[in-house]
């Protein structure tokens, strides 16, 4: 198999006869005409997952990137979404109904952990909430009703990372579908389809767009589940449009590169971090003090580009340390170029109760950084002149 960033640049090319362009067409158009109203009624009897009707159903540009992406992925086929948010609620809608039952790691984004706790509770899904890196812990609620379990493969915003080797093994034992939200790892550093995950979910919005100038979500699996993503897709209306494809396909193209630079930038701001007097604690998946740094070597091609840390002096020493930033940017989301720093208990985590958190390990001098890929020494300097301040 031909290496990453080869895939990443390959195979999407229209034929326009001798010329073939470099670059995908943006197709806009919403609807699709035909010269022939008995193929039209045909596509029609045959289902929403065959052929271009309405952009809704498919879309040329749009069908490009699931194509990327399910090769990147490893999977068999995808379904790209308007935000990583409805590419989850749709996965979820599509797997479990009224009186399902679902399994969830808590260490989870903010908006992914409300709906699990408030919105499938509302369609009579009852969920189960038990940390994906205990991997019996999280295999143990799991009953017949079960439809499926959940995970991130680096969890947000404390970074466990779960051993989704052994957690996929136990799910197809038990015949359930393992669900992985793969943000925080992109395909360079992870392919939990291959692990044993049964279906990937993306906030492209993050590293696979790469700029923050993008809202995106996707979803890869086999083509079975997939299928049922897509029927769900069409109904629930939270398709991607054309211009955000494209320009997430554009962002694919440099992934490796940018996240190569992203962990090198990582890994020398948690080397800062870990040891200074400002700084109670470090979570970065690449330091030997990290509770999961084996499980992190053997499923990860790197440690990644997030880091999160604890500053000693709290929630006043938080304020302060986000002032006194000069090159970072203090702003949520994350996988951009630029580095960007967050305070989860006020920004990112507020679904969750001071006692969820706490219970978590997000305290209030907690702080979530992703390294963006300036030059590693003003990163390192910026840093160094903020705490000193914190
Ligand atoms: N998954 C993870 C891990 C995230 O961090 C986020 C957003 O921050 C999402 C999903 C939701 O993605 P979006 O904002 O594109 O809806």
């Amino acid at each position: 198999m031909r290496g990453f960033t080869t895939r990443a640049l390959g195979g999407r090319r229209e034929d326009l006869g001798d010329a073939a362009p470099v670059a995908p067409a943006i197709h806009p158009a919403a609807t699709y005409a035909f010269e022939d109203p008995e193929v039209l009624a045909d596509l029609i009897r045959r289902g929403k997952d065959v052929g271009y009707v309405y952009t809704r159903w498919h879309n040329p540009t749009r069908d490009l990137l699931e194509r990327l992406m399910a090769e990147l992925e490893g999977g068999e086929r995808a379904v790209s979404f308007s935000s990583g948010m409805a590419a989850i609620v749709t996965t979820f809608a599509a797997l479990a109904g009224s009186s399902d039952h679902v399994v969830a790691s808590p260490s989870l984004y903010g908006g992914s952990f409300s709906t699990l706790s408030k919105l499938l509770p509302r369609w009579g899904v009852e969920v189960t909430f038990a940390e994906s890196h205990r991997v019996d812990e999280m295999l143990a609620p799991v009953r017949p009703e079960t439809k499926l379990v959940y995970t991130e493969t680096i969890g947000n915003p404390t970074l466990q990372v779960p051993d989704l080797e052994a957690l996929g093994s136990g799910c197809r034992e038990r015949g359930v579908p393992l669900v992985v939200d793969n943000t925080f790892a992109s395909p360079y550093l992870c392919r939990p389809l291959e692990l044993g995950a049964a279906v990937v979910v993306h906030s492209t919005t993050k590293y696979l767009g790469g700029h923050s100038d993008l809202t995106g979500g996707i979803a890869v699996g086999d083509d079975e589940l997939l299928h049922e993503v897509r029927e769900m897709s069409v109904d629930l209306g939270g398709t991607a449009n054309a211009w955000e494809s494209w320009l997430t396909m554009r962002g694919i193209e440099t992934l490796a590169l940018r996240m190569d630079r992203h962990v090198e930038n990582a890994r020398a701001l948690a080397g800062l971090l870990e040891g200074h007097p400002a700084v109670a604690r470090v979570w970065y998946p690449g330091l030997p003090s990290h509770p999961d740094r084996e499980v992190a070597e053997r499923i990860l091609r790197a440690p990644g580009g997030m880091i999160s840390f604890e500053l000693a002096g709290g929630l006043e020493s938080g304020r302060r340390f986000q002032q006194s930033l000069e090159v970072a940017l203090v702003g949520p989301s994350l996988g951009s170029t630029k580095t960007l720093v967050v305070h989860p208990p006020t920004v990112t985590h507020t679904q969750m109760t001071k006692e969820q958190r706490e219970a978590l390990g997000i305290t209030d001098g907690f702080v979530r950084v992703s390294t963006g890929i300036e030059d590693a020494e003003d990163i390192l300097e910026d840093f160094r002149q903020a705490l000193e301040k914190a």
